[in-house]
């Protein structure tokens, strides 16, 4: 019945008459169900000989699936652990975080990320850690402050007793960066 209805059915327009009907030699059916043959990587093998042109069609499909899954991994990425990003003013709530990250095989330097939440000027905070710790301290970053040396525990003192506004509350450890 089935065939017959289709035989009733006149040509359509935008259709190259007689269709060609490419069939796939590994699975026998037409390529266009090849995808869902179990065997489908030996049916691109059979395509990637025999129809070099329909496998580039085929192909072509497949790196644009590539290209998605790896900007899905990207994303993944990029929300991931470790990265201490630098808050925006506008986004999220005050807030100063300090964390040490390794300098060289035995010293360790202090990271304090957030000051300028609190409208602080980085250069003037820089040197004053820098004169109260006694030892380098620069900007390094938007909103990133690196003291040369080991002084995180310190900071929970310090920046509360310079910046009242400041409440140890405010400040986060982010504890050891890894390298
Ligand atoms: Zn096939």
């Amino acid at each position: 019945m089935a065939e017959e209805n289709r035989l009733r059915i006149g040509p359509k327009e935008g259709v190259t008459y007689p269709i060609q009907v490419v069939y796939c030699g590994n699975c026998t059916m037409p390529i266009e169900y090849c995808e869902y043959y179990p065997e489908y990587d030996r049916c691109k093998q059979w395509l990637e000989k025999n129809l070099p042109r329909e496998f580039e069609k085929v192909k072509i499909g497949d790196n644009s699936d590539t290209a998605i899954g790896e900007e899905e991994k990207k994303r993944q990425k990029r929300g991931g652990k470790g990265i201490i990003k630098t808050k925006k003013k506008e986004e999220g709530p005050k807030q100063v975080c300090v964390s040490r990250a390794p300098r060289g095989k035995k010293k360790s330097v202090t990271v304090v990320t957030g000051l300028s939440t609190f409208d602080i000027d980085l250069k003037v905070a820089a040197k004053f850690f820098g004169q109260r710790f006694a030892c380098g301290s620069s900007v390094t970053g938007d909103d990133e402050i690196v003291i040369q040396g080991d002084v995180k525990d310190d900071l929970f003192d310090v920046i509360p007793e310079k910046w009242s506004e400041i409440d140890e509350d405010f400040i986060e450890d982010l504890g050891d960066q890894k390298r």
